[in-house]
């Protein structure tokens, strides 16, 4: 930042110029050691004296010349609020290096493609419990936002960052969590380091490269931090949601497999433990070589990998996992590595049908070893399977294309359960110190970060689903800044107009309702063992009329989808299978022999806990209609019942849990948990397809502003009362403001209205039971409270 400044200082040097600079300014009071840095920094820069800068040089000048607020920074203010006048603003910004505005209380970001020197602890110290309006639009004012809310109401708090796959909502999510450790001090040092670590290690098992981003997030993650009442944070939890575990066993063209492989590959390469590990060292497993050998030569050369995996091993260290741990981590990622090179041919007997065998059995020694079970075991239950009839147990072939079925189900299942086994253990390892604060009396920000908005060249399963998480958040942002609101004023008499905007509610129902929503015709399709994909589409198109959902005329096996970020063509090949995701009791009972703690640990959930039915009545309210929405879904929120829910893939004589039932219980899940907290939104826009800085795609942006509906927004943020408060909670929170401390006012309109005439706010209303507010409003409030 400082070095930035004295760019700066090389086009004007004059000291005078420096000094005035508005962030020494600002920043000067809250830190006193910044001057004589910058004193010294000066000294240094006139020594090596002015030289002609690179064009690089005067881009970060300007990076750190836009440090002060102006009436652009909300689009609320803006004159005109049409479309064109809306993008021109954007982009006049972007060029800038802005890429924060704000929509009343909503951040744009703009994915700026370039790291920029905005998100030191310079800025989190100028973004610090500061009026909104002081400083330009920051991730961190966001996070502060929360966390300020937070204390003051002692409220839980959800920050929910969307867009798109590659729009920026995993990096938002770091600076977040970055400034919220900064401002949660705790006196706890080593909880603070431990926090940030969290991100790193999930994603090195969580995201990959795809088509659309070298770090795309192939999971959903929701990530609660835990303060005291005074806001010292105190521990984090985190939920993960829907990993996609096909990822490990095939990735599309110009895909990679989830990072943590190759980071493995080559940090035990460096290491020279491939031996320890079995990891052939010349070809490369079958699961990470996507490019047909091409790989192998990266793997090994890239001295990126090599670095992340030193990283991993410090976030897992500082973490606090054990060394016995990691080394258990890292033999059942060798292990799935081997179980891919495991290959069948088929032997044909008289008797029998196809039989299938493993001709070299190295890979499948190599991998019943790391996993510490027998390798004939491992090979019987790759190869055969148990079937009981009538009290008789028999066992049968599989064949070579079952087999390999098997294997890679094995593979994923692994992978799936040591994902959530991290997760688990993380969250052990942050758990709320009980020392510091009695558990239940903190409070929560949670910030959540999923897959973004999918639409490939071919989409198939996994995507559907990412998607359908994606039109569940809109809609979540629909209901709270739209219909509730519009709701309320209908309700309680404010006068303000009602803003037009689009529902995504129908899409959703298509999508989730019993029985004939596209998920449960999928479940049920998925229980006939003669179903194919043929007959899955064909049920789609005699079931689902309605005009989100269309079948492509000439194109095999694919259906449309009209989702509120843009049409989607998918195709069903694979549907049926991923949907069963099953993992053959044969495999179950052989991973449980292994004499390896942490696999023991993965496959002992018990089988017979599901049961029980959780309930989740949501009220989602509509101007014309209220939507009373109660969720019934076969699982008590108890960690045995969780575990199961997790593994949906184990075959078991019990109704048997699809990927899509699921999906459907994570999604309400995490409707539950965010529901309870207020909401804080940030809408990531990716400027341009190229991942390119500093370039503006007209066309791009303009549609993502119009589906996320960024127009009706700073609409209704013009127009609307943003915060609607019940008298009763207004007068208690603000009657310093306008009575003496002990008098403790009554809870009534005429109360609230002289405590808003006393702030000398404008622009307010009253209803019949509550007091409208702007959403500036309630900051102004807020730092009024603050000086009495
Ligand atoms: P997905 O849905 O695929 O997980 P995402 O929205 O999480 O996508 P990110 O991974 O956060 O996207 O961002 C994609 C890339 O954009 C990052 O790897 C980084 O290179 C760049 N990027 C995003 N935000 C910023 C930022 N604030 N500063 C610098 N670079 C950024
Ligand atoms: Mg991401």
């Amino acid at each position: 930042m400082l070095r930035c400044l004295i760019k700066d200082f090389e086009t004007r040097p004059s000291v005078t110029h420096l000094l005035e600079h508005p962030f020494i300014k600002q920043a000067h009071g809250k830190d006193s050691t910044l001057r004589q840095q910058l004193s010294s920094l000066i000294k240094e820069q006139q020594e090596h004296g002015c030289r002609r800068r690179t064009r690089h040089e005067r881009i970060n000048t300007r990076k750190t010349l836009i440090i002060e607020s102006s009436p652009d920074d909300d689009l609320v203010n803006l004159e005109a609020l049409d479309e064109e006048t809306i993008i021109s603003h954007l982009q006049r910004r972007y060029g800038d290096l802005q890429i924060y505005t704000y929509v009343g209380d909503i951040l744009i970001a703009l994915n700026p493609f370039q790291s920029l020197s905005i998100y030191t602890q310079q800025f989190s110290k100028l973004y610090h419990g500061v009026k909104r309006s002081e400083n330009p639009p920051h991730i961190f004012a966001t996070a502060d936002a929360a966390y300020q809310s937070m204390v003051t109401f002692s409220k839980d708090q959800c920050i929910i960052i969307s867009g798109e796959s590659g729009a920026g909502k995993t990096e938002s999510a770091h600076l977040i969590v970055q400034h919220l450790t900064f401002l949660g001090k705790a006196n706890n040092r080593t909880l603070r380091e431990k926090i940030l670590q969290v991100n790193p290690l999930l994603e090195a098992f969580g995201n990959a490269c795809t088509a659309i981003n070298d770090n795309s997030s192939r999971f959903g993650k929701y990530l609660e931090m835990r303060f005291t009442p005074t806001g010292a944070v105190m521990g984090a939890k985190i939920s993960e949601y829907l990993l996609e575990k096909s990822r490990v066993i095939k990735q599309a063209a110009g895909e990679k497999n989830f990072h943590i492989f190759y980071y493995i590959y080559a940090g035990l390469y460096h290491q020279e433990k491939l031996v320890k590990y079995g990891l052939p060292d010349k070809t490369p497993p079958r699961y990470i070589d996507s490019q047909n050998g091409k790989v192998m030569q990266d793997i090994v050369s890239s001295k990126l990998y090599k670095e992340q995996f030193d990283a991993i091993q410090d976030c897992f260290r500082i973490i606090g996992f054990t060394e016995e741990e990691v080394n258990s981590v890292y033999r059942i990622l060798s292990a799935i590595l081997n179980t891919g090179n495991i290959e069948f041919t088929s032997i044909t007997s008289q008797h029998q049908t196809d039989k299938s065998e493993v001709p070299n059995t190295q890979a499948l020694d190599n991998s019943a070893d790391l996993l510490s079970i027998g390798s004939e075991e491992l090979q019987e239950a790759l190869t055969s399977h148990c079937v009981v009839t009538r009290g008789e147990t028999i066992i049968r072939n599989n064949t070579v294309d079952k087999a390999i079925d098997v294997r890679d189900a094995m593979s994923k299942a692994l992978y799936g359960r040591l994902f959530s086994w991290i997760v688990n253990r993380i969250n052990a390892l942050l758990q709320p110190d009980t020392n510091i604060c009695a558990a239940d009396s903190g409070m929560n920000v949670g910030i959540l970060d999923i897959f973004g908005f999918e639409n490939f060249k071919k989409n198939s399963f996994e995507q559907l689903c990412i998607n359908i998480a994606n039109e569940q958040i809109q809609f979540y942002f629909n209901q709270h800044i739209f219909a509730l609101e519009q709701m309320e004023y209908q309700s309680e008499g404010v006068d303000a107009s009602l803003v037009e905007y689009e529902d995504n509610r129908p899409i959703l129902d298509m999508f989730l309702q019993k029985p004939m929503g596209l998920l449960s015709l999928l479940d049920e399709e998925s229980r006939f063992p003669q179903a194919t994909d043929q007959t899955l589409v064909d049920k789609f198109e005699d079931n689902l009329r309605c005009k989100y959902f269309w079948r492509p005329k000439r194109v095999e096996l694919t259906f449309g989808i009209q989702h509120y970020a843009g049409k989607v063509l998918y195709n069903v090949h694979g549907f049926l299978e991923k949907n069963r995701d099953t993992l053959p009791a044969d495999i179950v009972v052989v991973l449980r022999t292994s004499e390896n703690k942490l696999l023991q640990q993965l496959f002992s959930s018990p089988l017979t806990k599901i049961g029980g039915t959780r309930t989740l009545n949501l009220t989602l309210k509509h101007p014309n209609r209220t939507l009373n929405l109660t969720l019934k879904h076969p699982n008590s929120p108890n960690v045995d019942t969780m575990e199961m829910m997790r593994h949906p893939e184990e075959t078991t004589n019990m109704r048997r849990q699809t990927v899509s039932s699921y999906f459907r219980y994570s999604l309400m899940d995490l409707l539950s948990k965010m529901v309870v907290g207020q909401p804080h939104f940030v809408r990531c826009i990716k400027p341009n397809d190229d991942r390119q800085a500093l370039r503006f795609c007209k066309e791009r942006v303009v549609l993502q502003l119009r589906y996320t509906g960024i127009l009706e927004t700073v609409n209704i943020r013009r127009l609307g009362y943003s915060h609607r408060i019940l008298f009763e909670e207004f007068v208690s929170r603000y009657y310093y403001l306008a009575f003496r401390a002990h008098q403790m006012p009554e809870s009534s309109k005429e109360n609230s209205k002289v405590i808003l005439e006393k702030a000398k706010l404008e622009n307010w209303s009253v209803g019949k039971t509550k007091v409208f507010l702007k959403y500036y409003h309630v900051e102004q409030l807020n730092l009024m409270l603050r000086e009495v």
